[in-house]
């Protein structure tokens, strides 16, 4: 096994604990959530100069002008999508280098991600490989059109701020399935969940964050 793999330091499970540790004071609740931010190795996701700084509670750069959420982030995200409960398929708009949603694979049985860019879907293949995740479908394009194929979904997670709410990503919803994603209004974004019931949807605005924009097409 090599140093990268074994965790050595500032990659090291002690460190990992440590994160859970803040996670916990911020106001994370939800023990599966904690115990799955304490097994995923987040480091592996990161280019490797910037391994030493994974756990610490900030976004790092991933290549392209995109960057991995906060840990915070990501585990309150997560806590918003199981809303207490077990998760059958999920969809994830925005792949990025892979880390939410090797995060999700632990709480659900089936999870698709989609990326527009092609760079950043190989690069979060690798991480999951690396990581050993296999209940993730990657797919490279638009995530404004979702993936009809394998919906509906029980939870849909944007990880890239919007102006509007992709029509064809609700439609997509099953009945009690939650959509949770930065909204952005004005000059500051909010996380919004979305739920779907018999009756239609309703919206909830959440914590305030910080996402890059979701952006038209592929790249
Ligand atoms: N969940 C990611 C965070 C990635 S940042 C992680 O854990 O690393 C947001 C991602 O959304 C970027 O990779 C960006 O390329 C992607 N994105 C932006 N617009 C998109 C679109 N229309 N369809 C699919 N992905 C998109």
């Amino acid at each position: 096994m090599s140093i990268r793999h074994s965790g050595i330091g500032m990659t090291s499970q002690r460190t990992r604990m440590r994160m859970v540790e803040r996670l916990r004071q911020q106001g994370i609740r939800d023990e599966i959530v904690l115990s799955v931010m304490g097994e995923v190795p987040r480091h592996l996701f990161v280019d490797e100069a910037l391994a030493h700084r994974a756990y610490e509670d900030i976004s790092l750069p991933i290549g392209f002008g995109q960057t991995i959420s906060n840990p915070h982030t990501v585990a309150r995200m997560t806590e918003l999508a199981r809303a207490g409960g077990d998760l059958n398929k999920v969809l994830e708009i925005g792949t990025g280098c892979g880390y939410q949603c090797a995060v999700m694979a632990r709480v659900a049985k089936e999870v698709h991600s989609v990326e527009r860019l092609l760079q950043l879907t190989a690069k979060a293949r690798k991480h999951l490989r690396d990581a050993r995740v296999i209940n993730v479908r990657l797919r490279h394009g638009d995530g404004h059109a979702g993936v009809p194929t394998a919906a509906p979904f029980d939870v849909i997670l944007m990880t890239a701020a919007t102006t509007h709410v992709p029509k064809a990503l609700l439609e997509q919803l099953k009945v009690g399935g939650r959509m949770i994603f930065p909204m952005t209004k004005g000059t500051t974004q909010h996380l919004s969940v979305i739920e779907r019931t018999a009756q239609g949807y309703t919206e909830k605005k959440m914590d305030v964050v910080n996402f890059v924009p979701l952006l038209p097409g592929t790249g």
